[in-house]
């Protein structure tokens, strides 16, 4: 029957549930069904099928009592409501049965098939209540929970778009950075280059003048004298020129490494023999090659350009007469290449900035030069992917090392 209420009595006196029983029978109107049990564990095992809709639960039960049943059930999320019944009467045991779970409490033998009745009903309904709270309860937490999360999710993509932006406005700086630096090379340029070509160009222009007043055959070694200057001027600025394009070639992105495979024996003697038209009176420069394999795969022309400014410096920083030594040794995975001087040193406050553009030394000031060579090479180098140091002592020379990674 649908609307029949299924009871179940727990109580371990046999009396005591022929009366409960009878009182029952006399509820008018509805159905009710009635279990019954007088164990403590079976009471249990009946309440977790959950087929009943009220329990009527004694005080005592053996050597449990019935506030530890309904605790028990309530702990093992039984929902249909307890009623406690007992013998006594007092506040204290009213008190511990709700604190217990139980939903009402009823007086054995005062208590009537009316108020039998309106207590299961109550019960029943104060149940059900309590189960819409539950549940509406739960469904609020889950709210809470997934706004909760929405939030977190909404914060992240909040730090994310501010890390974005960060990182943007770094940027922004940086390309600020680069273009204020890339406008100071380009007026230190200008200034250097006035400076520079000031030199080579008065005396082109004196030696010229003063070609103009030999007219006579006689002249004619002081006339070629002349003409000597001129023609070393002009290299001059042919030389500080062309660092200049190869500056502004770098700083524009337009050096590439172009690697090919070459003898760089036969290719290092080439250099060595034009470098050696170039040097000061008795310098000379010895080459050395170890090991048995001759062949490299590197850019050729970067490579010249790197030896020259190196074998340049070495030696235009040492006295007449003296010995400047290059080896070149290949091993499997790299070349090696050194240039070792025996001239005047670099101080060793100047090491740090060797390689910035338009440095020179302290001891250098009255040898001429723009400053601008070894940042050259050393950018060469980070295009082929190389490396350069260098070891320096004051009046006893300079080595520069080179080295390049080889294919396997
Ligand atoms: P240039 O641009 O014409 O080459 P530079 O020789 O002065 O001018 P770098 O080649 O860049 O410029 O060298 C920078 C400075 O490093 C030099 O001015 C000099 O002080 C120092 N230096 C470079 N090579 C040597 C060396 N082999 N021995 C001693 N000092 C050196
Ligand atoms: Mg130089």
């Amino acid at each position: 029957m649908a609307d029949q209420i299924r009871i179940l009595l727990v109580d371990d006196d046999e009396d005591d549930f022929v009366i409960t029983r009878d009182i029952i029978q006399d509820i008018p109107g509805r159905h009710y069904h009635l279990d019954w049990t007088a164990s403590f564990p079976e009471a249990l095992g009946l309440i977790r099928k959950r087929k009943h809709d009220v329990y009527l639960v004694d005080f005592f039960l053996g050597a449990h009592d019935g506030l530890e049943l309904i605790t028990q059930a309530v702990a093992e999320g039984t929902t249909a409501p307890f009623i406690l019944l007992t013998g006594q009467t007092d506040r204290e045991t009213d008190e511990k049965a709700m604190r217990a779970g139980a939903l009402d409490y009823l007086v054995k033998g005062t208590f009537n098939p009316y108020d039998l009745e309106r207590s299961i009903r109550y019960s029943i309904e104060h149940a059900k209540s309590l189960c819409e709270i539950q549940t509406l309860n739960a469904q609020l937490e889950q709210r809470v929970e997934e706004r909760t999360q929405e939030l977190a999710e909404a914060i992240q993509k909040l730090e994310q778009t501010n890390r974005i932006l960060y990182e943007a406005q770094l940027d922004i700086e940086k390309a600020l950075q680069k273009e204020k630096e890339l406008n100071e090379l380009k007026s230190r340029f200008v200034t250097t280059a006035s400076h520079e070509f000031r030199t080579p160009l008065s005396t082109v222009l004196s030696s010229a003048s003063i070609i103009s007043r030999y007219k006579t055959t006689e002249e004619d070694d002081k006339r070629l004298k002349h003409v000597e200057r001129i023609k070393s001027a002009v290299q001059n600025l042919t030389v500080i020129l062309n660092d200049f394009l190869s500056m502004s070639r770098i700083e524009e992105g337009k050096v590439y490494n172009i690697p090919s495979r070459f003898n760089l024996v036969g290719f290092t003697k080439e250099v060595v023999e034009d470098m050696q038209a170039l040097v000061k009176e008795g310098q000379r420069i010895k080459f050395q090659h170890r090991g048995s394999e001759e062949f490299v795969q590197l850019d050729k022309q970067l490579l010249k350009n790197i030896l020259i400014n190196l074998l340049s410096n070495a030696s235009k920083y040492s006295a007449e007469g003296k010995t400047i030594h290059l080896t070149t040794a290949i091993t499997p995975g790299s070349v090696a290449i050194t240039v070792q001087d025996e001239g005047i040193g670099i101080p060793t406050p100047d090491h740090t900035h060797l390689f910035t553009p338009f440095f020179r030394a302290q001891n250098a000031t009255n040898i001429q030069g723009t400053g601008l060579g070894l940042n050259i090479v050393k950018r060469y180098v980070e295009v082929m992917e190389g490396a350069l140091t260098f070891t320096s002592a004051l009046d006893q020379g300079t080595t520069f090392h080179l080295s390049f990674p080889q294919p396997a």
